[in-house]
């Protein structure tokens, strides 16, 4: 069993005195800079004026500055821009202050695992990646509690970039919940496994593909989105709480039977194959190159395909439903993003 670190195992003292410098403060950076001023650490954070989290993170109470003018100022610093922007920051603003002794931080490996962004010897390379969005790390910390995070050290000449990332990790929350180590390969290669396969493009695709299989069938989309979309929640909680028993457990035996019967016959042969498939395109960079190439050349393809998501049929029946269940904050997709 990998070793899980707790609260005991993490001394914030490896940040004190430092300056900590949150570079983007979207989903993950308004989390990060305010959980560790809560937490006691200086923090200071870099935006793009004129941004709408420019003006949040001035609402939070902080002076934003430009990457070049944190890079200069922090001992440590997080990179919590996009993955495919952060090469190009890194490269015009970061890197001409990468001085000795410094450490540089990540959220997520990507960069490092396919060298977009290769920093100097002498400087510490770490990762704390939390293991939720942005939002979830915020409220988690609020309410006292966190979320699960991974670490690892990527270049460590001061001998000391294992505590700095764990009491950084016990600064946003995470040793509350637990923390493992890793190495930025894994977490890369897993992460982005993770969102391709099931919590991101194979749920979606599921969803997507009942939800049409009913009412191309004829029955009413809203008795399609309640079952293919709103009771999802209740079964992951379930399984998240208590692992596949608990959920089958509580289910009736007639929707456990279906399970164990049907399950397998929408995951084939052919499934897995293209599973392996989107791992070996993981680990050959195959993929990290397709979307750095996408990204460089206008993203017109990646903006066809979020246009296409947005306006498809379980996006329409979805939000009037939504708005009935009074007891739910509404969320949506902010104007002009
Ligand atoms: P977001 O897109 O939500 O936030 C990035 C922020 O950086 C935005 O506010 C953006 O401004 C800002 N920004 C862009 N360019 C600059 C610049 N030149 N100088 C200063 N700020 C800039 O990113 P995420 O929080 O989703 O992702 C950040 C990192 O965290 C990534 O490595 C990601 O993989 C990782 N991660 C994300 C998780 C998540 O749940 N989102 C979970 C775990 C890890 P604007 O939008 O105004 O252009
Ligand atoms: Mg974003």
């Amino acid at each position: 069993m990998a070793k899980v670190y707790s609260e005991k195992d993490a001394d914030l003292k490896y940040l004190k005195g430092k300056t900590v410098a949150i570079v983007g403060y979207g989903s993950q950076g308004h989390a990060h800079a305010q959980n560790l001023r809560d937490s006691g650490i200086k923090v200071i954070v870099a935006e793009l004026p004129g941004t709408n989290n420019y003006k949040l993170a001035v609402k939070a109470g902080f002076k934003p500055m430009t990457a070049r003018e944190a890079a200069k100022k922090a001992d440590l610093l997080m990179i919590l821009l996009p993955d495919q922007v952060q090469a190009k920051v890194y490269a015009s603003e970061i890197a001409p202050e990468m001085k000795k002794g410094k450490t540089l931080a990540f959220a997520h490996g990507f960069n490092i695992r396919y060298k977009q962004i290769v920093p100097p010897k002498d400087v510490d390379v770490i990762m704390v990646a939390p293991k939720g969005p942005g939002h979830k790390l915020r409220d988690q910390y609020v309410a006292g509690m966190g979320i699960p995070n991974l670490i690892a050290v990527h270049q460590n000449p001061s001998k000391q970039a294992k505590k700095v990332a764990l009491a950084y990790s016990k600064a946003l929350g995470g040793t509350r919940a637990g923390v493992l180590e890793t190495t930025f390969s894994e977490e890369t290669e897993t992460d982005l496994f993770g969102e391709q396969v099931i919590l991101c493009g194979g749920l979606s695709a599921l969803i997507e593909s009942s939800f049409e299989t009913l009412v191309k069938a004829g029955y009413q989309p809203e008795i399609a989105y309640y079952e293919v979309c709103h009771e999802l929640q209740l079964i992951i909680n379930l399984i998240v709480e208590g692992g596949l028993s608990w959920m089958r457990y509580s289910v009736s035996d007639t929707a456990e039977y279906g399970d164990y019967t049907r399950g397998p016959r929408l995951v084939t042969a052919e499934t897995r194959k293209e599973m392996k498939k989107i791992l070996k395109e993981i680990q050959d960079g195959s993929f990290a190159q397709e979307w750095i190439t996408e990204w460089k050349t206008g993203a017109k393809n990646f903006k066809a395909l979020r246009k296409k998501g947005r306006t498809q049929p379980i996006e329409v029946v979805g939000p009037k439903l939504r708005k009935m269940m009074t007891w739910m904050k509404p969320k949506g997709v902010p104007k002009g993003e």
